[in-house]
C-alpha cells in the first residue's frame, strides 16, 4: 500500500477547555467519586468512564481514520473517527442533533400543525429521577398520557388518536439536574382509515398541569419513591412546582421552523463557549444563559454534575407516542400507507452510506464542504477506512504524526501519558468554534405562526 503524503486533522476537539478539564480530572474524580459524590449524585456507573474514555480519544487518528484523498491533484488528509457517544461528547452530540432533526421531519412527522410543549417537575422530586433513571420512562409516559387525554376530548371524531415524540432532557440552571420533557406533539388529533386530521382549539394549559401532575404524583406512589402523605403535603401548595409551557402553532409549511425545533428538542442545553476552564486554580466558570451570572465550580464537581446527565447504556432518551409510535409506523409502512421515505439510514457498517450522510452533515453543522480540496477546490473523496492497529501505526509514524500531542501531558494523569511533544505543524485549526452545545438562537420563532 503506498502511504499517504500529507496528512490534517480538520478539527481539533482536543483545542477546547471543556476537553482540558476533563482531560486533567477524569482520573481523580473515578477514584474519588465514591467518597465525595455518590451522596449527592448516586451510585458510580462504570459506564460512565467508558464514556468519558471514548470522549477524550474521539478524533485521536491513533484510533482510525478515512482517507480523503482529491482526484484532481492528489492532495490527501486523513480524517479522524469519532466517538459517536450522544450527550458527553460535544462534537458528536452535535452531528447526533442535526441528523435527529432532519429524519424526525422527514421520516416521522406528518404535514400537521404541532406544538412545542415543555412538562417539568418541583425540585423536590428531580433526585428521585437522578438515582433512579428508569423514572424519566415513567415521566415521559406520564406526560404523553395527560397530553393525549386532552387532545382527544378536544376533537369530536370518534378513536381520535394524536402523534407525539418526547424527548428527556436533564440539564437545568447550571448544570443542576432537573428533568424534563420535550414534546412536539400535533396540534390536534387523526382519526378514521385516510389519515384524516382535526386541529384542536387552545388547551387549557392549568388543567392539563393538574392531570400531568396527578399522573405523577402516582407513578411515583407506585413505584415506592414518595408516601400519600408527601402528595398530601405536597397538593397544598400554592405553587405546585409542576409546570406546563405551550408554543406556538407550527404550521406544517414552517418546514426551517419544524427542523430547528425537532433539533431543538434534543439539544442539551450545555454550552462549551459558556465555560471557562481556570487550569492554575483548578475551577471552571460557567455562564449562565442571560450572559451576566456566573457559577464557579471546582473541577471536580464541574465534572461530577456534568457525568450525572450522561445516559445509561441504551438508555432512550426519545420516545414516540400514538399516530407517531413505531408500532403506529410500522403499520402504515406494512400497507404502504405512509408516504415519508426512510431515507436517512444508520450509517453503521455501510460506507457508501456513511460517506454520503457524513459529507452532507458536516456541510450542514459547519457550513463547509469537507470534501472539497482546499488546493485546487477539486472534489475529494474517501479512499479508504484505516482501523487496522498496525496499519494505522505505519501510517502515521510515515507522518510523523504517531508522537503527536496538542499539548504536555495533564499534571494528574502524566504516568500514563509520557509521549514527548513533537511537531504539530500538520494540524489545521479547527473548522468552526466547538459550541457544539450552542442554546439555539430560538430561530424558529420567526417562522412560528400561530
Ligand atoms: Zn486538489
Ligand atoms: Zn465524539
Amino acid at each position: 500500500m503506498a502511504l499517504p503524503a500529507a496528512s490534517y486533522h480538520p478539527r481539533r476537539p482536543q483545542d477546547t477547555d471543556y476537553y482540558h478539564c476533563v482531560e486533567d480530572y477524569f482520573e481523580i474524580f473515578v477514584q474519588e467519586y465514591d467518597d465525595r459524590f455518590s451522596r449527592q449524585y448516586g451510585f458510580w456507573r462504570p459506564y460512565v468512564e467508558k464514556v468519558i474514555y471514548r470522549y477524550l480519544d474521539c478524533g485521536d487518528l491513533r484510533h482510525g481514520f478515512a482517507r480523503v484523498k482529491c482526484k484532481d491533484c492528489g492532495h490527501e488528509y486523513l480524517l479522524a473517527f469519532s466517538c459517536k457517544r450522544r450527550h458527553f461528547c460535544p462534537s458528536c452530540h452535535q452531528k447526533r442533533v442535526v441528523e435527529f432533526g432532519e429524519w424526525l421531519c422527514m421520516d416521522v412527522l406528518k404535514k400537521v400543525p404541532h406544538r412545542h410543549f415543555i412538562f417539568s417537575i418541583p425540585k423536590i422530586l428531580r433526585r428521585y429521577f437522578l438515582y433512579d433513571r428508569k423514572l424519566l420512562a415513567g415521566l415521559s409516559r406520564c406526560a404523553w398520557e395527560s397530553l393525549k387525554v386532552f387532545m382527544q376530548q378536544a376533537v369530536p371524531e370518534k378513536a381520535p388518536i394524536p402523534g407525539a415524540v418526547i424527548a428527556m432532557q436533564t440539564f437545568g440552571d447550571f448544570l443542576g439536574f432537573n428533568p424534563h420533557c420535550h414534546i412536539l406533539v400535533t396540534d390536534g388529533c387523526f382519526y378514521g382509515q385516510k389519515g384524516m386530521f382535526r386541529v384542536a382549539p387552545p388547551l387549557e394549559l392549568k388543567k392539563l398541569e393538574a392531570i400531568f401532575r396527578h399522573k405523577v404524583f402516582k407513578m411515583l406512589l407506585n413505584r415506592g419513591k414518595i408516601t400519600k402523605e408527601m402528595i398530601a403535603m405536597l397538593s397544598t401548595w400554592r405553587h405546585s412546582g409542576f409546570n406546563v409551557f405551550c408554543g406556538n402553532r407550527i404550521l406544517p409549511k414552517a418546514q426551517t421552523a419544524m427542523e430547528n425545533l425537532a433539533r431543538y428538542i434534543i439539544r442539551a442545553s450545555f454550552s462549551q463557549e459558556r465555560m471557562k476552564y481556570l487550569e492554575q486554580e483548578g475551577t471552571v466558570i460557567y455562564t449562565a444563559k442571560d450572559g451576566k451570572t456566573n457559577k464557579n465550580f471546582p473541577a471536580l464537581e464541574w465534572l461530577a454534575a456534568m457525568c450525572s446527565h450522561i445516559p445509561n447504556r441504551g438508555e432512550q432518551m426519545v420516545r414516540y407516542y400514538g399516530y407517531y409510535s413505531n408500532v403506529s409506523r410500522g403499520k402504515r409502512k406494512e400497507a404502504g400507507a405512509d408516504d415519508a421515505l426512510p431515507s436517512i439510514l444508520e450509517p453503521e457498517g455501510n460506507a457508501k452510506v456513511l460517506r454520503k450522510s457524513w459529507a452532507r452533515l458536516i456541510q450542514k453543522i459547519y457550513e463547509v464542504d469537507p470534501l472539497v480540496c482546499p488546493h485546487c477546490k477539486g472534489t475529494m473523496r474517501i479512499i479508504s477506512f484505516i482501523e487496522d492497529a498496525q496499519v494505522i501505526r505505519d501510517i502515521l509514524m510515515h507522518l510523523g504524526l504517531w508522537l503527536v500531542r496538542s499539548r504536555p501531558p495533564p499534571k494528574i494523569c502524566a504516568a500514563t501519558l509520557s509521549e514527548p511533544k513533537t511537531s504539530d505543524s500538520y494540524a489545521h485549526p479547527p473548522l468552526l468554534q466547538a459550541d457544539a452545545y450552542a442554546d439555539p438562537e430560538y430561530s424558529w420563532d420567526d417562522y412560528i405562526q400561530s
